[in-house]
């Protein structure tokens, strides 16, 4: 079985920076776009490249470059409280109702605007700037990357990319929780462990950051597509 590793360095130094470069991306967008609308389609340039991403990588984009998680990630979490992810967040009916809500709200601004490309631009900067305030308000008390949890653009990744560059558990997992500790959506990777066998997270709870997988101590942790036979 090839088993894709990642050194540390790798994760700190290269991560760290592409996250700080997306960062630049949110003024970009929320103030450059209130004086240029047109800014706002940087927006749908996102969305295509993550979702080209997700084909093959799953929801790498969320834990490497999206400049929402990255600033939650980087900036935000120098003043949250870091109060555990409420379960509720972490339900599929929770997470598809957030979703219908805000692509409800999106595609009815669109229609509303539909041939006025400055204020179609101004639409995707309004959905940002109504996720980061969400986000933001979310991340004070809980985890910083509380809102990655339930956002609409890593469900719609998560659900791309089921059978894709999912974090697998090796069965030499002793159960130490350092995974759960370090997972900035504190998902537990160690409880998809399988007793002689191969376990694989589900796509939407991973962000692909690999920080349990550089950090535990076994080295049982790695990327692989779905495994032959897997549920
Ligand atoms: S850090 Fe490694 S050994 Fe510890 S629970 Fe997670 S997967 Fe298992
Ligand atoms: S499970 Fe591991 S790779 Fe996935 S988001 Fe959590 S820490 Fe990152």
């Amino acid at each position: 079985m090839k088993k894709k590793t990642v050194s540390k360095t790798e994760e700190t130094c290269c991560r760290n920076i592409s996250q700080y470069l997306m960062i630049t991306l949110l003024p970009l967008i929320i103030i450059g776009g209130y004086y240029c609308p047109k800014i706002g389609f940087t927006v749908l340039g996102l969305i295509t490249l993550f979702m080209i991403i997700a084909s093959k990588r799953g929801r790498f984009y969320c834990g490497w470059l999206c400049p929402m998680g990255a600033f939650h990630e980087r900036i935000l979490s120098r003043l949250s409280l870091k109060k555990p992810i409420p379960s509720l967040f972490k339900t599929r009916w929770f997470r598809w109702a957030l979703f219908s809500l805000m692509m409800g709200f999106m595609t009815f601004r669109l229609i509303g605007h539909w041939g006025d490309a400055p204020a179609i631009g101004g639409v995707f900067r309004l959905m940002w700037i109504v996720s980061m305030t969400f986000a933001i308000s979310l991340g004070l008390y809980f985890k910083p990357r509380v809102w990655c949890t339930i956002c609409p653009m890593g469900s719609l990744q998560g659900i791309s990319s089921t059978n894709t560059y999912l974090l697998t558990v090796e069965d030499s997992c002793v159960g130490c929780k350092k995974c759960f500790k370090v997972c900035p959506i504190s998902t537990y990777p160690g409880a998809f462990r399988e007793e002689n066998g191969i376990g694989q997270v589900p796509s939407v709870e991973c962000l692909r950051c690999s920080n349990c997988v550089v950090n535990c101590p076994k080295k049982s942790l790695s990327f692989q597509d779905k495994l032959p036979g897997d549920k």
